[in-house]
């Protein structure tokens, strides 16, 4: 097992009230193993990795739950210990919107060599050299160390940033959005790198996208978040061809297809809940058409309902 996440509880701390952003969470995640978070924005997802790299920005804090990554349990670790021994060198994450946070005065090659002179003994030229190898990797020419950001479109920055991500050859890289800003094409052409990388590299990857046919193309299991909980989980397999929860449902039959442009495509009524105050019982129960008399009242349990397929949903469960 590379990662094992229990109970976790990441809370903001507001004026307003405790934000319950990701709310006794846990899943499962083999070496070599892509899993894909998806939900609507606001879900907590994003949370979720911030809290997987121990960099939840204040005010929000992990007041629970357990990660063990390699076997060693990771909320534990003195922050300087999992700085010089898990992030980048064991998880590193490719943040939301950070292509467009590469630092316009220096060259991306200086960029990159930062991160590994930062945690390998290179000197400045061995860096640099490894800079041009990792820019190779992530397709794109080497002699491109050389260039500032904005000599670079969106997707050669994002392969930058990559690139970065997977500078100390990561066994679990997170990606939050990595396609987000990107047009469509550019869009295909990143996934298929990342998939590409995934098999060459046999490491694991945390997708978080609120894109589910971006799951479908690349993840082994899916987790689906709903108001900071996971509320369906199992392999892509199963969650795609056997959707449980409604909530589930309502995600895949809102993914365009050329079979379902001619069906309407299925909308799903009302907002994300307040994660001050969510509904009691299940929190999409005032979103749910099959809403029915245990709903509002208690929450459902996560039941396995096939093998390694699991759901939180009253539909399901025995009471
Ligand atoms: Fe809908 Fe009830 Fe299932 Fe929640 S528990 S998803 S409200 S049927
Ligand atoms: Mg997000």
């Amino acid at each position: 097992m590379l990662l094992e996440v229990e109970g976790l509880k990441t809370y903001f701390y507001t004026s307003k009230g405790i934000v319950k952003a990701v709310d006794n969470v846990g899943f499962k995640l083999n070496k070599g193993e892509v899993l894909g978070v998806a939900g609507e924005s606001g879900c907590g997802k994003s949370t979720l990795a911030y809290s997987i790299i121990r960099l939840v920005p204040p005010p929000g804090r992990i007041v629970g739950g357990r990660i063990s990554f390699m076997g060693s349990d990771i909320l534990k670790m003195p922050e300087e210990e999992f700085r010089v021994k898990v992030r980048w060198k064991g998880i590193s994450m490719i943040f939301q919107g950070a292509m467009n946070a590469l630092n316009p005065v220096y060259t991306v090659g200086d960029q990159i060599a930062e991160v590994l002179m930062l945690h390998r003994s290179l000197t400045k030229r061995e860096a640099l050299q490894e800079a041009a190898e990792l820019l190779k990797m992530v397709g794109l020419d080497p002699r491109r160390v050389r260039s500032y950001p904005h000599e670079l479109s969106g997707g050669m920055k994002q392969r930058v940033v990559i690139a970065m991500a997977l500078a100390l050859r990561p066994p679990l890289v997170i990606a939050d959005e990595p396609t987000t800003a990107l047009d469509v094409v550019v869009q295909a052409q990143i996934m298929n790198l990342l998939k590409r990388l995934q098999r060459e590299l046999k490491m694991s990857i945390i997708l978080i996208t609120h894109d589910m046919s971006l799951i479908a193309e690349i993840a082994d299991k899916v987790a689906i978040m709903y108001a900071g909980k996971i509320v369906e989980i199992g392999s892509s397999d199963r969650v795609f061809n056997n959707p449980l929860h409604p909530y589930t449902r309502a995600l895949i039959n809102s993914i365009p297809s050329l079979r379902k442009e001619l069906k309407k495509l299925e909308f799903i009524p009302g907002v994300p809940p307040d994660l001050i105050q969510p509904p009691p019982g299940c929190r999409f129960h005032p979103r749910c058409k099959y809403v029915f008399e245990p709903c509002s009242k208690e929450e459902p349990p996560m039941v396995e309902v096939e093998p390694g397929h699991y759901v939180a949903c009253w539909l399901y469960a025995k009471r």
